[in-house]
Order: C-alpha cells, then structure tokens, then sequence
C-alpha cells in the first residue's frame, strides 16, 4: 500500500472532543472517526486492525473447539421475555417498532438468542459439550460513552457460549477458555489479570473479568504484584486490609482498570428457560450447563492505544499492526530510476512477497513529517533508504516499541523482519 492513496490524513492536534489518551491517538492517527457520542466508524487503518484482532480471536477460538457462526442483531421481544431480561436490560436495550407494529431490540448480548436457537434444534441425545462462537455488532445503550472505543453504543464482540453437561464439565471448559484469553491479551501486549468478579445477574458464582491496568479505566481492582491475585473491589469481603488472600503479602495496590474480556458460569438459568435438556447417565432429562464468554474487538483496540502508546504516538504489536512495515525511501518522489528509488522498489516487492504488510511512505513530504507519521501510526519497523545507507548498501531499520535504530544489510532485510513475526 502507498501512503499517497490515503484518504483519511493524520492531524497534527488532538481531537477536542476525546478524552482518553488511546482515543486522542487514534483519531489523530487517522485509524477512527466519531460519528455521534458512542459510535465510531472504522477507517482503513483503523479496520486492519479490527480484522487483525478477529483474526487472532479465531483462530484461538477454533483451536479450543469453538465452531463459529453468525446470529442477527435485530431480535424479537418474545425472546427476552422468555428468559425474564427485557427488563433487566432495559436500561441499556435499544428498542424499535417495525412497520408491522412488532417490538423488536438490537440485541446487546446473546445467551438468549443463542437458546432461543438451540431450543428449536437441540434434541437431548445430541452430543455434549460443544462451543459455538460469533464476532458480532452489539448495541448498547451505554449511560457513559466518553473513553472513545473502550465504551461504545455500538460494537464488535467476539461471544462464545458453551453446552456441557454437567457442572464439572463446564467448570473444565471455563479453565481452559480463562487459559485462551490469557494468550489472546498476551498477543496483544496487553497485560491483563484474570479478576475475580460477580457472577452479575447470571449466577451466584464468582465471573472473571481480565482486567488492563488503564487512567481511563472504570473499575477498581485490587491486585497482587507478588502472584497476580486480582480482584474487583465489588466483591471484596475484607475491605479493611490490604493483605493477599492467596499468598498473604501484606500490599495489595488498587488500580483502575478496564474489562477487556469477561467470562462467566451461566448454569442452567438459560437452558431451564429456553427448554435445553439433555439425557442425563440416570436416565432423567436434565438441563444443559452452559457457560459464556466475551471480548470486546473495539474495546481491546482501544485498551492497546491507551496503554501501549507514548508521546510520539501508537505502538501495536506485530500481530496486530495495520501494517508492519513502514518503508520510506528518502530519494525525491518520481525519481525512479535512481539506485535508491529502484532498491525501495524491490524490498517493497520482496518484502510482500515474504508474506510482510508494507505501508510505503512516497508521499512528497519531509523527511521529518515521514518520521513523524511513522511514530503516530505505530507500525512496528520503519525501514529507511537514503543516500548514507545506500553507500553501505544498507537500510536503517527502527523497532518503534524499543526505539533503537541499526543498519541492516538490504539483502538480509526481509530474513530479520520474518524473523520478528513470531
Ligand atoms: P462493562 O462492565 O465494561 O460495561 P460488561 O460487563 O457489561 O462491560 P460484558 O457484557 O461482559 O460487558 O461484555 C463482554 C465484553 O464486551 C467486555 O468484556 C468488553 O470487552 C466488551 N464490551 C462490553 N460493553 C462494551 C461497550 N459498551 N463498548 C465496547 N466494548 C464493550
Ligand atoms: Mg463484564
């Protein structure tokens, strides 16, 4: 790709109507635009991104087992009824009236949805457990929309729901998917500490909620530093002390953080609603144990500008990165049949070949202005070609994450950049 078919530029001040500093950024960046308070459109940068994070999130999910699937967001009334949350989630549900009179919600979460499905399919022989998952819009009429991506009225989820048939079972599955989402935020060069939480209006048991120490975060957790015991501070028993209840270390610390992902225990309160039975060993139709499981696409790519960034701009890990090469070649633009303009060429050439996303910076800009949208952007490695390198036959290369700069051979560029993939 090439900077100069960008049609969304980078700007040089903050937005005046973002708050959080993620949001500052990727607005100034170019990656998103506000619409109305709460709800953001997705730019071309800004999209790679999201497709990186769905991409990630899938192939985790299908590596648990999960089978992924799509349901709507407009839903019928009757659903919600069924389980009792019309209006428990009415403070948050958007509401509409079709042309046929019908009252119909822009689903703000799924459980309901996905056992009002089951309950026309399941039949009590079918084999248990299974996980069906979806990346999907979500509405939510949020009171506080002010953190840019981190809380919008609209938003992509990525939502599993789990069918066992038993409580151990279940208890099973919620371990290993507590295991994938560590390797999810891990991916993301996020680090989130797996909080224990309300069960919500769910169940009696604890959730977890994996919590991103963030300034722009909206919940209070106490953390252990010694073992990583976190816990939300709605739930606490012993307000009083600071001593760890895991390892007895005497300084818990409070934070603010943000929920990135939430996991939870649903029992059998949707499968006893919706009619989900299974043939249990004894002979008895007993109800399916289901679990759900949440991460916001959004939420995530905000948490990552927020706390991920310094005052040059965006930092994004390799496997998220819009691109992961910025290539700047500092030989006058339509000049192409210099040495320069000819080896910028073909690293940009061999380096897609290689299977590498390259942003090639031929823009007729300073050289500074290039440097400058390089850091904003966050692309993990700028590669630069200008006279002093070409010399040595060499580029210079910058790891935006750590800020050193080294002079790699041309023909070794794409070995060391694969070489950083992983
Ligand atoms: P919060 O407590 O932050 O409002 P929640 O507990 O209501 O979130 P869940 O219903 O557990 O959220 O949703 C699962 C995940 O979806 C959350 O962990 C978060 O990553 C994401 N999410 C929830 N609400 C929003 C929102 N308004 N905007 C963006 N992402 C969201
Ligand atoms: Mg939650």
């Amino acid at each position: 790709m090439y900077a100069s078919q960008f049609v969304f530029k980078t700007k040089k001040e903050d937005p005046a109507d973002e708050f959080s500093r993620g949001a500052k950024l990727l607005v100034r960046a170019g990656f998103v635009e506000k619409n109305f308070s709460g709800v953001y459109t997705y730019l071309p940068l800004g999209f790679r991104v999201l497709q990186n994070i769905a991409a990630l999130l899938r192939k985790e999910m299908d590596q648990i087992g999960g089978q992924e699937m799509l349901m709507p967001a407009l839903t019928p009334k009757a659903i919600w009824e069924t389980s009792e949350r019309w209006k428990i989630l009415s403070d948050i549900m958007y509401t509409l009236k079709d042309r046929q009179d019908r009252t119909i919600s822009l689903a703000p979460t799924h459980e309901d949805v996905i056992s009002a499905l089951l309950s026309r399919h399941l039949t009590s022989n079918d084999a248990l457990p299974f996980y069906l998952y979806q990346i999907q819009d979500k509405f939510r009429d949020e009171p506080r929309a002010k953190s840019g991506l981190m809380r919008t009225r609209e938003f992509f989820m990525k939502d599993l729901y789990s069918f066992h048939e038993s409580a151990e079972d279940l208890a099973r599955f919620y371990e290993i998917v507590k295991e994938c989402y560590m390797h999810i935020f891990a991916a993301c060069a996020l680090n989130a500490y797996v909080t224990k939480a309300s069960g919500g209006t769910f169940s009696n048991e604890h959730s977890h909620e994996f919590m991103v120490e963030s300034s722009a975060g909206e919940d209070r957790v106490f953390v252990c530093d010694q073992c990583h015991f976190a816990e939300n501070i709605e739930v606490r028993v012993e307000a009083s002390t600071h001593e760890c209840p895991e390892c007895s270390r005497a300084d818990l610390r409070e934070i603010k953080a943000v929920e990135v992902g939430n996991i939870f225990k649903l029992g059998t309160k949707f499968s006893e609603a919706f009619g989900l039975y299974h043939h249990a060993q004894n002979g008895d139709n007993s109800p399916v144990v289901m679990g759900s499981y949440g991460i916001g696409l959004g939420r995530v790519m905000g948490t990552i500008a927020d706390v991920n960034s310094d005052e040059y701009g965006l930092i994004w890990p390799m496997a998220l990165a819009p691109f992961q090469v910025y290539l700047i070649s500092l030989f006058k633009a339509g000049d192409n049949s210099s040495e320069g303009a000819v080896l910028a060429h073909t690293l940009y050439k061999d380096l897609q070949k290689a299977g590498l996303e390259v942003l090639c910076d031929d823009r007729d800009k300073s050289p500074g202005e290039k440097f400058g949208d390089a850091d904003l952007l966050g692309i993990p490695y700028r590669v630069v070609i200008s006279e002093k390198t070409l010399a040595t036959q060499s580029v210079e290369v910058k790891d935006r994450a750590q800020g050193n700069i080294t002079l790699i051979p041309a023909h070794d560029l794409v070995r060391f950049l694969i070489s950083k993939r992983i």
